[in-house]
């Protein structure tokens, strides 16, 4: 009995012994396939986190690629507005440009740039005004760094031609044309901006009148055909009329030309010689002020 007792317990621990294994192996089993299951959990986490980041990242990315694009087409907009476009509302406009139902004012500028011309562009910028300048390709070469400030602080830059010497420019319709290009070029690499052309001329003397009548006429047709107005004036601060220029004087002569006129251009010039003008300009601007005029540049009538 006891032998047989004994068999039995022997046979009972390797059953019990057998099992226990058998539990280990599932235990161990069950505790892998969760350790499996927190790493897959973990890494699932990790991911969801990863691509919540990467999601944020793409979305900062693309609105900060939309602002920029909104930036870059903003830029491009001004930059097309700056540069002159000549339509048949344009040409209307030039030609009736001496009829107005208010009071403005064409402050024009002819023969520079040269030294006086930073002093004329700092008056107009202390005085909120925008101005033309008829400039001398001639002199545009010299001091490109002014052009190029005058186009920056919102100033037309329109064309005087090339030589500004009567026996060059008026040798024949086509050297006006020529001379207008030659302006053009030398403006256009000033500021740096291949697709610039003013479509807007003022014949250097005026276009009537005078010895070379006939051809500045025939001139003038040819530029119409190439797209280009002329320009002359109905007012001036008589900056060209003598050599002993004072404030008083060109206060006098503006005062004279600009009666009973509604719609002005004034002719002055900022020629190396003319100081008095960038001496008297904000004394002028007031003195126009005072009669009602408003300020305006060709860029309100060009297009
Ligand atoms: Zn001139």
């Amino acid at each position: 009995m006891i032998r047989e007792g004994y068999e039995l317990d022997v046979y009972n621990i390797n059953a019990n012994s057998k099992l226990n294994k058998r539990k280990l192996l599932i235990v161990v089993i069950l505790l892998f396939i969760l350790l499996l299951l927190i790493l897959v959990i973990i890494n699932s986490v990790r991911i969801i986190k990863a691509n919540k980041i990467y999601k944020q990242y793409a979305e900062q990315l693309e609105s900060l690629n939309y602002q920029k694009e909104q930036e870059l087409a903003k830029k491009e907009a001004e930059r097309q507005a700056k540069i002159p476009k000549l339509t048949d509302e344009g040409k209307k406009n030039i030609e009736g440009i001496y009829n107005s139902n208010t009071k403005r004012a064409f402050l024009t500028f002819d023969d520079g740039p040269s030294s006086v011309t930073n002093t004329i562009l700092d008056t107009l910028k202390q005085q909120n005004v925008k101005a033309t300048f008829f400039v001398l390709g001639s002199r545009v070469e010299k001091k490109p760094d002014v052009v190029k400030r005058m186009y920056d602080e919102g100033h037309y830059i329109a064309n005087h031609g090339y030589s500004h010497v009567y026996e060059n420019i008026y040798a024949s319709p086509q050297s006006v044309l020529d001379e207008y290009n030659r302006c053009n070029e030398a403006v256009k690499n000033a500021i740096g901006v291949p697709e610039y052309n003013s479509h807007l001329f003022r014949f250097p003397g005026g276009l009537v009148g005078g010895k070379y009548a006939d051809i500045k006429n025939q001139a003038n047709e040819l530029l119409k055909q190439n797209n280009i107005m002329h320009i002359d004036w109905n007012a001036l601060n008589g900056d060209a009329e003598t050599n002993n220029l004072s404030i008083e004087f060109e206060l006098a002569r503006l005062q004279e030309t600009t009666q009973n006129k509604n719609s002005i251009v004034i002719l002055m010039h900022d020629a190396p010689a003319k100081k008095v003008t960038a001496e008297a300009l904000s004394q002028i601007i007031e003195y126009l002020r005072n009669q009602g005029y408003e300020f305006k540049n060709f860029y309100e009538i060009v297009k």
